[in-house]
């Protein structure tokens, strides 16, 4: 059976962490069941079919190919340099449309701005 969804997992995770001989996720198949991660749609990843410059994880760089072509890891938000105005428009466009993994971004961007002031 042919999964349609791609694993979005935390920007902590290394290849490894795919590894072992443990239950697969039924969802997306790629990612042991036992371990924490989200769920994304082929949209989501690439963008709209057919649409020049459309907005996906990969195209905005928020995530990158953990294991080539199921797997995605959420990028590690630097400061506000990642933070465009395409990629605020499309994590607010995804949180309205109900995806959990946008919202869960989002928070993360937050805690990366709210321990850089704090720094400050
Ligand atoms: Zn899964």
């Amino acid at each position: 059976m042919a999964h349609k969804a791609f694993a979005l997992v935390p920007a902590t995770w290394q290849r490894e962490d795919l590894n072992g001989n443990t239950p697969r996720c039924p969802i997306c198949g790629a990612v042991p069941k036992a371990k924490n991660h989200l769920h994304v749609g082929a949209n989501d990843v690439y963008g709209r079919a057919g649409e020049k410059d459309s907005d996906g994880l990969l195209n905005l760089n928020l995530a990158e190919w953990l294991h080539f072509p199921r797997v995605l890891r959420i990028k590690r938000f630097v400061g506000i340099r990642g933070l465009s105005c395409r990629v605020g428009a499309f994590l607010a466009e995804k949180v309205s449309e109900g995806h959990l993994w946008a919202l869960v971004m989002l928070q993360d961007i937050h805690h990366e701005l709210t321990g850089l002031r704090g720094r400050l």
